[in-house]
């Protein structure tokens, strides 16, 4: 074990003989007596020694995927061309355990998946072709001993985030490891982010020459790692690097174009609350007009909702974080009425109302948050009015038809400028008044 104390060691043991989940402890046993090393490996290592919570442990091993089955009554053949079984262990969250055979990798030519796997190599060399060493680390149970070849040990001690590789210089490493797969440049400042821990400046060096691996990778990839940097405490520790590497004008170039201001922007998704939609709007209110407005700008919806389905966020994502960008303009307005605070809250719809306060209160504007927080329970859809088309249709005799639902828009525009008149014989009488003056 270079580079660590004994009592660093021992701590490091510890914690992982503590945290290593009795089925995964089973696994690597039933292998290991079968004649095949088997060890825990990869991000779960690596965290129990943080001492954070180490989520699904993998398994790697020296069998290949068919002796992997025969052990075990019942497994999983999840993804046998890469060497990946899935043993269920029980039912329930964490019963599956996913074991793969130590790889070693032919040439990845399109930047996603190796060409081929090659089974049969040591175990060091498949750590060699992970990402990063502090994801390198490996740990046998039945033997209490951490197997950490790249000195990731050293590096989570310094909570620095460098490339693994076999070459042990970290720029070239780091440029291979990163064309290779371009997801890892992604990983890399989601990492940062996560983990707080800073990114060496030869592996972020490593960045510019993978940025064509990263436009390749399926955007739904790059999408999860997004949300993962945007849960982080501070995302600000991941997006600066993405910024400053390319990565941001790679995966968002109309939102890279849109930051005019880095500390700005980074201060703001920092600011926003940690729910990743609201994060989200914050990351694309840069898009937003530096004008004033007074209500919500919906052909900016519609274009930073398209930005971010094209980059596979989902329906309701990218709604609501388009919604935000556009009530960021909003909040440029010096002074709002309660009338048009309702008007706001409507066109963010009921639902993404909570969203919209919190957005608001982190942009600064903690007046317009308490304005909007005493009309959130006015009516502010159609759906909210105290009368419905039926009640229409029955109280005034009216034939069903588009005057129903332009009457009822018009009663929600009035309560707009005073709720107090919705209550359904209000709303009836101002009705009849509509059906007149509308119908002519
Ligand atoms: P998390 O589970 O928090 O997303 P992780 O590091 O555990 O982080 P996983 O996707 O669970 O990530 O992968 C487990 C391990 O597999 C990693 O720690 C790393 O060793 C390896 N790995 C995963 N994805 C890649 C990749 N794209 N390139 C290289 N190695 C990878
Ligand atoms: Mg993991």
């Amino acid at each position: 074990m270079p580079g660590a104390s004994a009592i660093e060691d021992a701590l490091a043991r510890s914690r992982l003989a503590a945290a290593v989940p009795p089925n995964v402890r089973e696994v690597c046993a039933r292998l290991t007596a079968a004649g095949y090393q088997a060890v825990a490996v990869g991000g779960a290592v690596r965290d129990a020694i943080l001492g954070r919570d180490p989520g699904d442990w993998d398994v790697a091993t020296a069998a290949e995927p068919d002796a992997v089955m025969a052990l075990f009554p019942r497994t999983i053949p999840t993804g046998l061309q890469h060497g990946t079984v899935t043993i269920v262990t029980g039912r329930g969250a964490h019963s599956h355990v996913e074991v793969t055979t130590f790889r070693g990798e032919g040439a990845y030519t399109d930047a996603r998946r190796p060409d081929h796997v090659r089974f049969g190599v040591p175990l060091v060399e498949d750590l060699a072709r992970r990402d990063f060493r502090v994801n390198a680390m490996a740990y046998d149970p039945a033997r209490d001993e951490v197997i950490d070849p790249y000195d990731g040990r050293r590096d989570l001690d310094e909570r620095m985030l460098r490339a693994v590789g076999p070459t042990g210089d970290v720029y070239e490493d780091a440029v291979a490891r990163f064309t290779e797969d371009g997801l890892r440049v992604m990983r890399a400042v989601r990492f940062a982010a996560a983990l707080e821990f800073a990114l060496d400046p030869e592996t972020e060096r490593g960045i510019p020459p993978a940025l064509p691996s990263l436009a390749k990778v399926s955007r739904e990839r790059v999408a999860e790692e997004l949300r993962k940097l945007l849960a982080a405490r501070t995302p600000s520790l991941g997006l600066r690097i993405a910024h400053r590497s390319g990565i941001i004008q790679t995966i968002a170039p109309a939102l890279h174009a849109g930051i005019t201001d880095v500390e700005h922007w980074l201060a703001r998704v920092d600011g926003s609350p940690a729910g990743t939609n609201v994060r989200l709007g914050a990351m694309f209110a840069e898009l937003a007009p530096k004008a004033a407005v007074r209500r919500l700008d919906h052909k900016l919806a519609k274009a930073v909702d398209a930005q971010l389905k094209a980059l596979k966020f989902s329906n309701e994502e990218a709604q609501l974080a388009a919604a935000l960008v556009a009530i960021h303009g909003c909040t440029r307005e010096p002074s709002w009425t309660p009338a048009e605070a309702r008007r706001v809250l409507s066109d963010v719809t009921r639902a993404r109302v909570p969203a919209a306060i919190a957005f608001v209160r982190a942009e600064g504007r903690g007046d317009l948050a308490e304005l909007m927080t005493r009309v959130e329970n006015d009516p502010i859809a159609i759906g909210e009015l105290a009368v419905a088309g039926k009640d229409l249709m029955d109280g005034l005799q009216m034939a069903p038809g588009p005057l129903i639902g332009r009457i009822l828009a018009a009663l929600l525009n009035q309560a707009f400028e005073d709720p107090a008149i919705n209550t359904r014989d209000e709303l009836l009488t101002r009705a009849r008044t509509l059906e007149l003056e509308l119908a002519r």
